[in-house]
């Protein structure tokens, strides 16, 4: 590289750019810490659900088991009374509660028995989670951990780097780190680029010649005519 100026501002642009990507990793950081925390959550809800859904299964299979049974000492009664009873007609009546109810137990059996092939399945889904669950969630945990640990890391990665950035500004006279550093902000980088075949490296548009003849000189800060980049020759 034959110009000194260039030479400091790609220097600066270089240790700008690093603390710019460990700024950015530390800033994400807590999205990341925040995403695995959700899916800790959401590995504990789903077993949560599991739970609960089998648990209600179970209610209502326990619900049907004391309906059958209700519906078989009203049964026992009928007959009971079938016994004490007179009349033709008041036994005929009987006989006919006795059926209908018997009707009744063997639609809630055929109930119990779907209740019970569901249970068997959510019973599946339910172990199957609960046996992975705790190897997961440490799983995620350690990643949290590693994160922090990564943390730490590129915050003491920071400080270096930006106290490298500020030793590479001590040659530079303050209007040409003015001028750097407003690039920086508003264009993508780089923002020092060479000219290559009169070709701006930074928006790959042709610059005039009277910036290639400027640039040659090398004693000012030359700028690209269509993007702002500080352009240089390239050797
Ligand atoms: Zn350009």
């Amino acid at each position: 590289m034959a110009n000194p100026l260039i030479e400091k501002l790609l220097i600066l642009q270089d240790r700008d750019q690093v603390v710019r990507r460990l700024a950015d990793q530390l800033e994400s950081i807590p999205r990341e810490v925040a995403a695995f925390e959700t899916e800790i959550e959401d590995e504990t809800t789903a077993l949560e659900n599991s739970k609960s859904k089998l648990q209600s299964l179970e209610v209502q299979r326990s619900d049907l088991d004391l309906q059958v049974k209700a519906a078989q000492d009203k049964i026992n009664k009928y007959r009971n009374q079938q016994l004490e009873v007179k009349k033709n007609e008041e036994y005929q009546a009987l006989s006919h509660e006795i059926e209908l109810t018997e009707k009744q137990i063997l639609v809630w059996e055929e109930e119990e028995i779907a209740l019970m092939l569901d249970i068997d399945e959510e019973s599946e889904v339910f172990s199957e989670r609960e046996s992975v669950f705790d190897a997961t969630i440490a799983e995620i945990r350690e990643k949290i951990t590693v994160l922090g640990g990564r943390k730490t890391e590129v915050e003491a990665q920071l400080i270096e780097a930006r106290a490298r950035l500020e030793e590479s500004k001590t040659p530079l006279e303050v209007r040409f780190i003015k001028t750097y550093e407003r690039l920086a902000d508003r264009i993508r980088f780089p923002v020092v680029v060479p000219v290559k075949g009169q070709v701006c490296d930074g928006c790959h548009l042709r610059v005039s010649n009277d910036t290639v003849e400027e640039s040659r000189k090398g004693e000012e800060l030359t700028t690209c005519d269509n993007c702002g980049r500080v352009v240089f020759l390239a050797s």
